[in-house]
């Protein structure tokens, strides 16, 4: 079973993707930690993504896909994978496609947890930091002074309601996209209401999938 997660920016993938993983019994893979393991094995295509950082050029779909594909041979994803990370645009999902095929193997489902933005946003705005020593809160508003070190206490300017909003925004526009295009192919997409318990989330994504 190999299935491409989505994940909206508040909406906790990084809690889910491993719940989910071990309720159906196969590991995640993380684009970015594969290229970091190829960097450090200093596996051939590896080292072409390397030459490409190392000029500050982003490293082209086609080397990181490669590197993916090298990972999903080996025999821990026999039983499948949850991909994290893997598909951003239309011709990236062209590209896992087209791997796959050399592997015998095709998306099952993709799943887009999806969280409502006004729910991000005031989740959001509940998180403060001293400006002084960096701690975080949740409970202490903004304004508030800090009983650690009395420093004060502020909103960060990436959850300010405005940048969460086009947060959203700007990873709707690139999804959006992708999603029609695995509909189009015929592969099962999930939208799964990541709003509420942890526990409860992993039983809608489990149940969507029909696990
Ligand atoms: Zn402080």
């Amino acid at each position: 079973m190999i299935i491409v997660l989505f994940g909206k920016p508040g909406a906790g993938k990084g809690t889910q993707a491993p719940l989910i993983a071990q309720a159906l019994g196969v590991p995640t893979l993380a684009t970015g930690d594969v290229l970091r393991g190829a960097l450090r094995a200093g596996t051939p295509l590896g080292l072409e993504a390397k030459g490409y950082m190392d000029r500050g050029e982003l490293v082209p779909d086609r080397v990181i896909l490669g590197i993916v594909g090298e990972e999903l041979r080996t025999p821990a994803y026999a039983k499948g994978v949850i991909l994290d990370g893997a598909v951003r645009t239309v011709a990236q999902a062209e590209g896992l496609a087209a791997m796959l095929v050399g592997l015998g193997r095709s998306v099952d489902a993709v799943l887009a947890l999806d969280v409502d933005t006004e729910e991000v946003v005031r989740r959001m705005s509940t998180r403060t930091v001293c400006e002084k020593c960096q701690t975080p809160y949740t409970a202490l508003p903004a304004g508030s002074v800090c009983p650690k070190c009395g420093g004060a206490v502020v909103r960060r300017k990436d959850d300010e309601p405005d940048a969460v909003r086009n947060r959203l925004r700007v990873f709707d526009e690139q999804t959006t996209p992708v999603l029609a295009w695995y509909r189009n192919h015929g592969t099962k997409v999930e939208v799964v209401d990541a709003v509420g318990d942890v526990s409860d989330v992993t039983k809608r994504v489990l149940r969507a999938i029909g696990h």
